[in-house]
């Protein structure tokens, strides 16, 4: 399983596509990918290969655009199959994740967010957090970065996520528990993948998120790191990649 993602001026495609393959060796049984082209939120996902992925995402949708996210899945809740691929959206589609590892209390609050009228395409625990976020920035009037910050205190588990919104499309929220995630910083770039593989031909300088940090990447900004729990403000610890 495998999270990449890339926010800058390049076409963020085949980078995300070409990060995908290099995190392949962590194991996964599914692919899919979601672009803004500046004016549409698109995604493709397939069970199998990074290489059907590929094969597919021509027929569905354009690849163009300069803010990506694409994950390979390794299922702990749902079957391996299209629907239940990352990524996935919240109800309203203005939100879209991508997720490894695991939200354990995520039934408890599936029923409460099925009372609050939130329906479901998949059996994942993952679009059960996206849908969390959206009702937690909704209801509270926060910013992505600040909901994503107070759902992911009502949740149990682990996770490496990525988060962005198709309405500010200059910014992608990350977060690490227990899965990894690693930040490349170019310039008025950013790249996001669970190790530095994906990024390296393209940046030296990588932060590695610690567990319950969290991460507001934006272009033209510095990068804001924050504990989930405390809110305390981290600061980011830059390293130079040698290989
Ligand atoms: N728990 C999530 C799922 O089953 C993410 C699995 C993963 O780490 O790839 O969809």
């Amino acid at each position: 399983c495998g999270i990449v993602g890339y926010i800058g001026k390049r076409e963020a495609y085949p980078i995300v596509i070409d990060g995908l393959k290099r995190l392949e060796y962590r194991g996964y049984d599914s692919a899919g990918i979601a672009i803004y082209d500046g004016t549409d939120l698109k995604l493709s996902k397939t069970k199998g290969k990074v290489a059907d992925l590929e094969q597919k995402i021509n027929s569905e949708i354009s690849t163009k655009g300069n803010i990506a996210i694409g994950h390979t899945r390794w299922a702990t809740h749902g079957v391996p199959n299209d629907v239940n691929s990352h990524p996935h959206y919240s109800n309203s589609g203005d939100l879209v994740i991508i997720h490894n590892g695991i939200i354990e209390n995520y039934e408890s609050i599936k029923i409460e967010l099925i009372k609050r009228g939130y329906t479901f395409q998949s059996d994942t625990d993952t679009e059960v957090l996206i849908n969390l976020i959206e009702e937690v920035k909704k209801k509270q009037n926060v910013k992505l970065g600040k909901a994503v910050q107070l759902a992911l205190t009502e949740v149990v588990g682990a996770f490496a996520i990525a988060v962005f919104d198709k309405n500010k499309p200059n910014e992608i929220v990350v977060a690490k528990l227990g899965s990894p995630l690693a930040i490349g910083i170019g310039e008025d770039e950013f790249f996001i993948a669970s190790d530095a593989s994906p990024f390296i031909e393209y940046t030296k300088n990588a932060i590695y998120l610690e567990d319950e940090e969290m991460a507001i990447v934006r272009l033209n900004k510095k990068i804001k790191i924050r504990k989930i729990k405390d809110d305390s403000e981290v600061t980011p610890s830059m390293q130079e990649l040698k290989f």
